[in-house]
């Protein structure tokens, strides 16, 4: 397959990957990426963004050299990748610091690992340590440092390697919010300065603004499973300007992107330069299509927020950013109140539908009604857990009964998802009950006593 062309520039290609990983129940397999193609050139930070589960961590790894693809193949350098790839480093979300070694210690260790002499390595070492402006910290160990000084030394024992695309993992979501934010602009500034100590980043990141403001490309990666949906060019002179009309419009585009599943990321919208053709496949069981992860709490809190806005209607952009919520969790509350009729989105926009409406303002008992009425119709996986449960004459059920169905589609962690969340929706609905020291799933006794009363 070494006919398989590579541009001249590129330092990694990936080309046709797809990963699967068996599922729990042994027969099956988890489709996490499919036909994954793309390229990072030197010279250029490319964001790879998408949803919490799309696979972006898995996709980078794979490009690492750490786990192979299942089909498909990575090239670094124009040259097949076997093994770790060892023309990259890694910035890790959780720092992944060894404890009992000193920062020196720590940002030394990949030369040791590469048998560097010891004065050079010494003199590697201090030069990242300084360059990430922790100088003075060279002999403390990782519990006398905070998060961002932690997350500095993760950035020091990459850049020390010199590798030629540096490779981060949602480096600054695990920092608080102004900690990221000057590292990410202190990050910025060394690239954008020229001294930054690899030819190209690669930064994963479920963050749009972000990668608006990081990238020069951004990649957008569809879930379930992962694929390339298309790539936005961030055309802005660097640093990108957050408060430029052009900056907005980026931000707000790639919303509307992430936010419609079917929306095609087509060239009449500011400057596209690739598409891929996405098919939904259609469910095989109610159990098949995957629930958004959001708790009913945070659905009608969603909803209460945008009826106070005129005409029921909200800039998810601004949304976001008024209520402080990560994209990550905003984008399930969003899928949910659409996936039940309550409101519609489109152009990055969010707008209530007239039950919507209903639902933010009526009493608990209507809205329970209105919720119960929409969950039946558009959630299949609800209504066929209570049609499980209305043909059994104890009217009950083992909660594992549902969770084995789960696991023929999904990995065990994402099945305790899915059934949590339906769980959470069928209870509010006050469609089952649910006991936790039985483990078991049963019908209200006055749904049990309606279809006890039928023919
Ligand atoms: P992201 O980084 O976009 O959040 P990941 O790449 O971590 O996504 O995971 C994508 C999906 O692949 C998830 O559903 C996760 O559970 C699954 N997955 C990742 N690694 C494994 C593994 N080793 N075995 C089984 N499933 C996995
Ligand atoms: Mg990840």
């Amino acid at each position: 397959m070494t006919t398989m062309q590579t541009p001249p520039d590129s330092l990694i290609a990936v080309k046709q990957v797809h990963k699967s990983f068996p599922l729990p129940d042994g027969k099956g397999e988890f489709n996490v990426l499919r036909d994954i193609n793309m390229t990072v050139r030197a010279g250029e930070v490319v964001a790879l963004l998408g949803r919490s589960g799309s696979g972006k961590s898995t996709l980078l790894r794979i490009m690492a050299g750490l786990i192979p693809p299942s089909q498909g193949r990575v090239f670094s350098n124009g040259k097949p990748l076997y093994g770790a790839n060892k023309n990259v480093a890694m910035v890790f979300q959780s720092f992944a610091l060894l404890p009992w070694l000193t920062v020196q210690e720590n940002v030394e260790l990949g030369l040791e690992a590469q048998g560097m002499p010891r004065d050079e390595r010494r003199h590697r070492a201090l030069k990242a340590i300084d360059l990430v402006g922790l100088d003075g910290f060279e002999s403390a160990y990782p519990k006398e440092l905070s998060g961002g000084m932690k997350q500095r030394v993760g950035f020091a024992r990459a850049f020390v390697l010199e590798p030629q695309v540096l490779l981060m993992d949602e480096p600054f979501s695990a920092l608080d919010v102004l900690t990221s934010e000057n590292l990410r602009g202190e990050i910025d500034d060394l690239w954008n300065a020229g001294t930054f100590p690899s030819k190209s980043i690669l930064i994963v990141t479920h963050n749009i603004e972000e990668g608006v403001f990081l990238a020069d490309r951004v990649i957008i990666l569809g879930s379930n499973p992962g694929q390339v949906r298309g790539e936005v060019v961030i055309d802005l002179p660097r640093s990108h300007d957050r408060t430029s009309d052009r900056f907005k419009a980026l931000v707000d585009y790639i919303y509307t992107i992430m936010t419609n599943p079917e929306v095609e990321v087509t060239a009449s919208a500011p400057a596209i330069v690739s598409k891929t053709p996405t098919e939904t496949p259609v469910p095989r069981s109610p159990y098949a299509k995957a629930l958004p992860h959001a708790r009913v709490g945070g659905i009608s809190g969603l909803l209460e927020l945008i009826i106070d806005q005129p005409d029921g209607k909200d800039d998810i952009p601004r949304l976001a950013e008024r209520i402080q919520l990560e994209v990550d969790d905003l984008l399930p509350i969003l899928d949910s109140v659409v996936l039940l009729g309550f409101a519609e989105v489109s152009q990055g926009d969010v707008q209530l539908t007239e039950i919507g409406q209903d639902f933010a303002t009526t009493t608990i008992l209507r809205s329970k009604d209105l919720f119960r009425q929409q969950a039946l119709q558009n959630v299949p996986m609800l209504s066929s857990i209570v049609q499980t449960l209305q043909e059994k004459r104890s009217r009950s059920m083992r909660a594992d009964f549902f969770l084995d169905l789960l696991d023929e589609y999904y990995p065990h962690e994402e099945a305790e998802r899915q059934f949590a969340t339906v769980v959470d929706w069928g209870r509010y609905a006050e469609l089952f009950e649910y006991d936790a020291s039985e483990d078991r799933l049963y019908l209200p006794e006055l749904v049990a006593a309606a279809v006890t009363e039928e023919p």
